[in-house]
């Protein structure tokens, strides 16, 4: 391979450059290890990762590690987490492309030394408050340092001093000299080098001089000879620097053409979502969620822990695509994914979420001394190679509180008890068929003492049960979901809704707290099919009527059976 920079032999980005001359397209995912990646990430991983195995390229997966204080071993090891449950790896013909910006560190140090030498760079001892104000605005030009034109040996001394730690924090800055009356103020003197005495996670004490991002992302993307660095809108006033700084390292032959480009692309923001690190951690370090993986946190590890699936989270990545339009996504449109990709692969189960007991009062009369009568179905309606799955119809059962109304109103198909009308005329008590079992008649209904109904009462009829010859001969237009008393489960079923009850909750620098939903999650005990107790921790099934739910991945056992509510179903089950 053509040598394409001049980095010091063992610089990680040797291996880098000799790794892969086959890859058309190279682009990276470069995460800062400061948080959980989040829903919008996604997005980011997925166009990225996506692209490379699209068009037979490659993507890095790069930590942008140039903030010392604020990042950790633990991010770095989520975030390749999320990154491989997503369905995506950094490994190419055999190379792992795992790269971290402190690798290069050295380089970056040296390329900052050539700009000083080059008069392309100086240190500036100026304040913040100072440098702030005499940036200009966008109106109005900026002032320079009065440290500006200071002797490049000068500035090459000090920046030494600097990287020996004899500075404190703060006190002075590397600075490019650009053009403090450009029109874009990203032009104007851009800080590249500062003083931090910090540990750095991988590099400990070994500098005292850290570079800025802006002056980073460029370098790494060149000398991992990125071909499209991709990242969102507010880096577009960003380019121009990032195009100027390439060329001036190329003129300095630390860097070769052709030159990495940066492309940009609309951040992803989704209704009633909040997509910033630092206030997701905010709900969690307050305790208003139960930890970065609290299912209705759209961290990966959150939607994970919901229920959602890899293949749904690139389903709604694929369908964003890739425009620069800066519109919000309405949250519809994850769930959307989400209903597309497990309606065919979820197995269905019966649940009893707001349960009321009903007895077949005739049972003896039809199934004599048997305590059960076994019913099957279809693991999935539509793929008989899924199998069957087995429960019994038993004596007592848990139905839906509201398939029973003592007073139906007009329409209502489900049960109701015999009564007499308006008109003074006797009307039999309605007929449901009990989903993959029996046709039965309402025959009354018990209360406890305030008056609630405590049971409902029904008859079977014979020669009714789905799938046999008669299932026919009684026509029943409720059909009820249902579960034993004797042999169905008990289950924890956490109900989740929107975290947040505002669509922007945290619109023009709004308290987003203000904006929680006090009902975000609600926990009931459920009545389950029995043959959920073999269900492993972080399997989907859809609760028939009721949604997608998911084993808890951390809770969930067949002792203590819990599930998470993942969504709805999209359309209200028939009256
Ligand atoms: P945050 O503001 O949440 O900290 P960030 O942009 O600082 O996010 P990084 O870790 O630097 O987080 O992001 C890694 C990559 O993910 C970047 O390329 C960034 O552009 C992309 N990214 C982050 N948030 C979004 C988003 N909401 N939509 C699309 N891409 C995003
Ligand atoms: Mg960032
Ligand atoms: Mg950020």
């Amino acid at each position: 391979a053509e040598r394409r920079f001049a980095g010091t032999p063992g610089d990680a980005a040797h291996h880098a450059q000799g790794a892969l001359d086959v890859a058309k397209i190279r682009t990276r995912f470069p995460p800062e290890p400061n948080g959980y990646l989040h829903i919008g990430h996604a997005k980011s991983i997925c166009l990225n990762f996506g692209l490379a195995r699209d068009y037979g390229g490659v993507c890095h997966m790069r930590f942008d590690d140039t903030n010392p204080e604020k990042e950790d071993q633990e991010f770095v090891d989520s975030i390749l987490d999320a990154v491989q449950w997503l369905g995506f790896g950094w490994e190419a013909h055999g190379v792992s492309h795992l790269y971290h910006a402190s690798d290069y560190f050295g380089f970056m140090y040296r390329a900052a030394e050539y700009l000083i030498e080059a008069g392309h760079a100086y240190v500036d001892a100026q304040s913040a408050e100072e440098m702030r104000a005499n940036r200009g605005t966008l109106t109005e030009p900026g002032k320079d340092s009065p440290w500006r034109n200071r002797p490049a040996a000068e500035s090459l001394a000090l920046f030494r001093e600097m990287r020996d730690g004899k500075h404190a924090d703060g006190s002075l800055i590397l600075r490019a000299k650009i053009d403090m009356a450009s029109p874009n103020i990203n032009l104007r003197d851009p800080a590249i080098y500062r003083i931090r005495h910090a540990e750095h996670h991988r590099t400990g004490n070994t500098w005292s001089v850290y570079p800025m991002y802006t002056f980073a992302h460029p370098i790494e993307d060149a000398l991992e000879q990125i071909t499209h660095s991709i990242c969102t809108l507010e880096f577009e006033d960003q380019r121009p620097f990032y195009d100027w700084l390439l060329e001036r390292l190329a003129e300095g032959g630390l860097l070769a053409h052709p030159l990495p480009h940066q492309y940009e692309f609309s951040r992803l923001n989704l209704s009633y979502v909040i997509t910033s690190k630092r206030k997701l951690a905010q709900l969690v370090n307050e305790g208003h969620v139960e930890g970065w993986d609290d299912p209705r946190m759209p961290t990966i590890v959150g939607l994970r822990r919901r229920g959602y699936t890899p293949a749904a989270l690139q389903l709604f990545c694929e369908r964003l695509g890739a425009s620069k339009s800066d519109s919000w996504i309405d949250y519809s449109s994850l769930e959307i994914a989400l209903r597309d990709d497990l309606d065919e692969k979820a197995a269905r189960a019966m649940a009893v979420l707001d349960p009321l007991k009903l007895k077949l009062v005739n049972w003896g009369d039809v199934f004599g001394e048997a305590t059960s009568e076994p019913c099957s179905a279809p693991v999935h309606p539509h793929h008989e190679e899924m199998g069957r799955r087995q429960f019994n119809l038993t004596p007592e059962i848990w139905i839906e509180r509201e398939d029973f109304m003592a007073e139906p109103v007009k329409g209502y198909h489900r049960l109701a008890p015999p009564r007499v009308d308006a008109s003074g005329a006797a009307v039999a008590g309605s007929l449901s068929r009990l989903k993959y079992g029996y046709v039965i008649r309402c025959a009354g209904f018990e209360q406890d003492e305030s008056g609630q109904v405590s049971a409902v009462l029904a008859e079977i009829i014979p020669d009714t049960k789905s799938g046999t010859p008669g299932a026919d001969s009684v026509k029943a237009k409720g059909v009820i979901t249902w579960v034993s008393v004797s042999e169905g489960l008990q289950a924890e079923v956490r109900l989740y809704d929107r975290l947040f009850s505002e669509a922007q909750p945290d619109a023009g620098g709004r308290d987003f707290l203000q904006a929680l939903n006090p009902a975000s999650k609600k926990v009931i005990t459920a009545h389950i099919e029995p043959g959920l107790a073999a269900a492993a921790a972080g399997t989907s099934f859809q609760f028939e009527r009721h949604g997608y739910f998911v084993a808890d991945r951390k809770d969930h056992s067949s002792a203590k059976p819990v599930f998470n509510r993942t969504t709805t179903l999209k359309d209200s089950w028939g009256k």
